[in-house]
């Protein structure tokens, strides 16, 4: 992990605990506590030019009904998943719909 902590330039006394999207780190030396961005990269081509995107979470509800029962966020890469990005972008601002829902 190549990081310092802000306030005193410790690198190695640091702790850090992963929460969603960011790692909020904590240095031992001085106590100081700030959040690390990660960097997402693709998975499929490394690039990093990728777009946050709420995924819905999906479950079967009663009878047929497919219901939201929340978002997960997701990073799309704007080489690899384009048309996933477009598909996002048209039904805005819902969130983007799993390619494979519950079967019923
Ligand atoms: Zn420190
Ligand atoms: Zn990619």
């Amino acid at each position: 992990m190549d990081v310092a902590c802000p306030s005193c330039g410790e690198t190695e006394e640091l702790r850090g605990v992963r929460r969603d999207e960011t790692i909020e780190l904590s240095c031992l030396e001085c106590g100081h506590e700030w959040p690390r961005d990660l960097a997402p990269t693709c998975t499929a081509c490394g690039g990093t030019d990728l777009q946050a995107v709420p995924l819905a979470i999906v479950e079967k509800g009663r009878g047929t009904q497919l219901s939201v029962v929340g978002t997960r966020t997701i990073h799309l890469c704007y080489e690899c998943d384009a048309e996933t990005i477009a598909r996002w972008h048209r039904n805005r601002p819902n969130p983007l719909m799993p390619d494979e829902l519950p079967t019923m």
